[in-house]
């Protein structure tokens, strides 16, 4: 049984010292594949280094994360659009064409909104996703979006662009069956579930079944954050994925191949990875 990590920060120092013995384990435990976001500057460029050393395992996203907007933002953006964009032969056409040799980035992200921390930079924030969503539509790339506290300002940056969208994952969902509902009104995204979904308090093992139907799931980890029971507390990794596979086996009440099978076709259908 072979799944899928769309989300985890595996360029982060946190796994600098054991990276390869990280690697290793996510494959034992059944991990096809690792999507790998950016969130700055910096990160965007150890995330495509990351993933070229393991090429076909490791998949880039770049984009600007809504903590890492501040008054530089448009600079920023300019620099990481360039990296973005290296990556696109231009077609005679004047239509950007993505190049078998480096077409390797699959999404733009980590983008979106994120009002829990600070909204010390709330009007830039809602600049720099609109200018990311708008990426995501020239160069016809999904998103991985990050949300917090700011459902409602996503939701109406997203509905705008909607139809010339190609699909992305709203990452780390963690709502209530309206905040579900709502989102799942973009038919061409999902939502990345990740450890939350194990916690003891989690409403989600009841939200999802009552309104998310397996076709519009993706697993996640976000590691090194958010490790899932029994590793809560501890650095996460991609290995641990599979404890979130198992949660949702229990919750659908299916056998964990089949949210394997699952989840691994909406990863193809939306992120492009196909294993
Ligand atoms: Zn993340």
């Amino acid at each position: 049984m072979q799944f899928i990590d769309t989300h985890c920060h595996l360029d982060g120092e946190e796994f600098r010292d054991d990276l390869e013995a990280v690697v290793t384990r996510a494959r034992e435990a059944g991990v096809a594949a690792i999507g790998v976001p950016g969130i700055n500057l910096d990160s965007c460029q150890t995330v495509l280094e990351l993933c070229r050393r393991y090429p076909g395992y490791c998949y880039p996203m770049l984009g600007l994360h809504p903590e890492d907007v501040k008054a530089d933002w448009k600079e920023v953006l300019e620099r990481i659009k360039k990296s973005l964009t290296s990556h696109f032969l231009d077609k005679p056409s004047g239509k950007a064409e993505r190049s078998p040799l480096t077409s390797n980035t699959i999404a733009i992200g980590e983008v979106g909104l994120d009002y829990y921390w600070s909204r010390e930079f709330e009007k830039e924030q809602l600049e720099a996703f609109e200018e990311q969503v708008r990426w995501a539509v020239e160069l016809q790339l999904p998103l991985m979006i990050h949300c917090r506290k700011a459902q409602n300002e996503m939701v109406a940056i997203i509905k705008k662009y909607q139809h010339d969208l190609t699909g992305g994952v709203f990452h780390c969902f963690t709502g209530n069956e309206h905040e579900a509902e709502e989102l799942l009104q973009f038919d061409k995204f999902v939502l990345g579930v990740g450890g939350v979904s194990t916690f003891k308090k989690s409403h989600l093992p009841e939200v999802l079944p009552a309104v998310v139907p397996l076709e519009r799931i993706v697993l996640e980890t976000d590691a090194p954050y958010m490790a899932p029971v029994p590793r809560r507390g501890e650095r996460n990794e991609p290995a641990f994925v599979a404890l979130v596979l198992k949660r949702l086996a229990e919750a659908y009440g299916v056998s964990e191949e089949e949210v394997a099978q699952k989840t691994n076709e909406n990863v193809a259908r939306v992120l492009g990875i196909i294993i």
